[in-house]
């Protein structure tokens, strides 16, 4: 009887993973699809709290407790901004936990179920060799996720230097290392019984981590964090195929595949390859072959100004990026967007695949702040209609807004696609400074007669553009 119910929790529990990841494919079902793997989880463990293989409660329930206390602030109150290193702190604890599954059940193998002694150490050897080959695999990926997840919160924090840190000989001793722990891995799938090997391949997999995530520029981390996710999913399917546990192994493989297939398209809308992100140091340096756009002049604006423009278009186009995010400006967006409405105006949202700092960032923040689902557009859906726009509205973006992309092959982001704002006919930009954004480079949009810069924290350039709209 019991067996059924866990077996039942945790086939509701993958169906509701599935659900959950379809419905958050679409916008206005995200929230929805978040429910429903969060209900999926709360199965899966509910289904766990029962199997006859736990003899004693005080540990877990104590853990239960613990978890609470760390995940519920860390959902709650971390900022949109933080986002992408609270993610990778949960890989982190996520890759652990499969590590250390890995290590009890290798330990349990050789302390307590195992039955011929062998090895050095002392250590059973009746771990079949599937069963060690998914053990070694857990352990593997959990502990480099590990430590490639913290390197990459570290960065992301600033706790650790953002540029790439590279040293001479760097790839040769990843290589070995590598290789090393490779061949350990292969003798151990013959040679379970070698507690000492098993350990050190733990060891090394933890170095590698490090050493795999500090050449890569804390820029790219977001890319790094999403392939990191698809290891750890990777490390938590192998821990199910090495405690027979289906529910592990489907969600495993969900997060494994998913997490790969968005680092995928996040180096696609890049324009760049994986090689070129783990390998390429890219986002820590000014290129030097870059254009430079010395010489020429950029004209700003008053918030007054603005508003006339804004307050009589017939067609407006918002596009936010990072700095949006980073001033916490949506709510004021939308505020905008509403008054340019009632004018007569229509607004519409261009949503680049990349903008922001995470995939989906900018939809997440307009549907915060209630903007209609219908009114964001892909790139491609609305790169057209920019020709027929009376203004483009630039809200702290920048790459994703620079022509360097099509014109300028020396350019790191050269062959990004873009949005076409150099298309409308007045472009307004708000920013602070003339800063460049996240690839380090200039942008000549800011440069072009059809641009006007209202400089400022871009909250409070749209707060007193919503004054200045409201009075027209
Ligand atoms: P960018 O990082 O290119 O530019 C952001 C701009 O916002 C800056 O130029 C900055 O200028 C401005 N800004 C910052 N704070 C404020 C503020 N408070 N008020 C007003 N402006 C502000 O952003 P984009 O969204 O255009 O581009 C995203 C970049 O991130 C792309 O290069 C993409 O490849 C990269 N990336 C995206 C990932 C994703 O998944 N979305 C993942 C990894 C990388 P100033 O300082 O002058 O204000």
């Amino acid at each position: 009887m019991r067996e059924y119910f866990i077996q039942a929790a945790y086939l509701a529990a993958s169906v509701l993973f599935i659900l959950g990841l379809k419905s958050l494919t679409r916008p206005e079902k995200a929230q929805r699809g978040m429910q429903q793997a969060a209900l999926g989880m709360l199965l899966a463990i509910a289904g766990t709290l029962v199997h006859h293989d736990i003899v004693r409660y005080d540990w877990i329930i104590g853990g239960l407790i613990l978890g609470s206390l760390i995940g519920y602030p860390l959902g709650m109150f971390v900022p949109m901004t933080a986002m992408p290193q609270r993610i990778a702190i949960s890989h982190m604890f996520g890759a652990l936990a499969a590590t250390l599954v890995g290590v009890a059940e290798y330990w349990q193998h050789s302390h307590g179920g195992g039955s011929a002694a062998g090895g050095s150490m002392g250590v059973a050897t009746d771990i079949s060799p599937g069963k060690m080959a998914a053990l070694g695999f857990e352990v593997l990926f959990g502990a480099l996720t590990v430590t490639g997840s913290f390197m990459a919160f570290g960065k992301l924090q600033e706790i650790l230097p953002g540029r790439p840190i590279t040293f001479k000989g760097q790839n040769l001793i990843n290589l070995a290392l590598f290789a090393a722990t490779l061949g350990i891995f292969v003798y151990l799938i013959f040679n379970p019984g070698n507690a000492t090997l098993f350990y050190t391949m733990i060891a090394l997999a933890f170095v590698i981590g490090i050493l795999l995530v500090i050449p890569i520029g804390g820029a790219d981390m977001p890319v790094v964090i999403s392939l990191l996710n698809s290891y750890a999913g990777l490390a938590s399917a192998a821990t199910g195929f090495a405690i027979g546990n289906n529910v592990l192994i489907i969600a495993g493989a969900l997060d494994g595949a998913s997490g790969f297939v968005l680092s995928i398209i996040m180096s696609k809308a890049m324009n760049r390859s994986f090689g070129n992100i783990l390998f390429g140091a890219f986002g820590s340096v000014v290129t030097a072959s870059a254009k430079s756009v010395t010489g020429l002049t950029a004209r700003s604006i008053s918030a007054e100004d603005a508003a006339m423009q804004l307050g009589y278009a017939q067609s407006v186009i918002v596009i936010p990026g990072y700095g949006m995010a980073v001033a916490q400006a949506q709510h004021q967006v939308r505020e905008l967007a509403e008054l340019i409405e009632k004018k007569g105006g229509e607004v519409k949202y261009a949503i680049h695949p990349v903008a922001g700092r995470m995939p989906g960032h900018m939809n997440v923040l307009l549907a915060e702040a209630n903007v209609p689902y219908d009114r964001l557009y892909d790139m491609d859906d609305i790169n057209p209609e920019f020709e027929r726009a009376d203004v483009a509205l630039v809200i702290g973006a920048n790459d994703v807004v620079n022509p360097a992309a099509r014109t300028d092959p020396g350019s790191p982001i050269y062959g990004m696609p873009i949005l076409n704002v150099d298309s409308a006919r007045n472009i307004i930009v708000l920013k602070r400074s003339m800063n460049p954004g996240f690839a380090g480079i200039e942008n000549e949009l800011f440069y072009n007669p059809k641009t006007s810069m209202l400089f400022g924290d871009a909250k409070a350039s749209l707060a007193a553009l919503v004054g200045e709209v409201r009075n027209l």
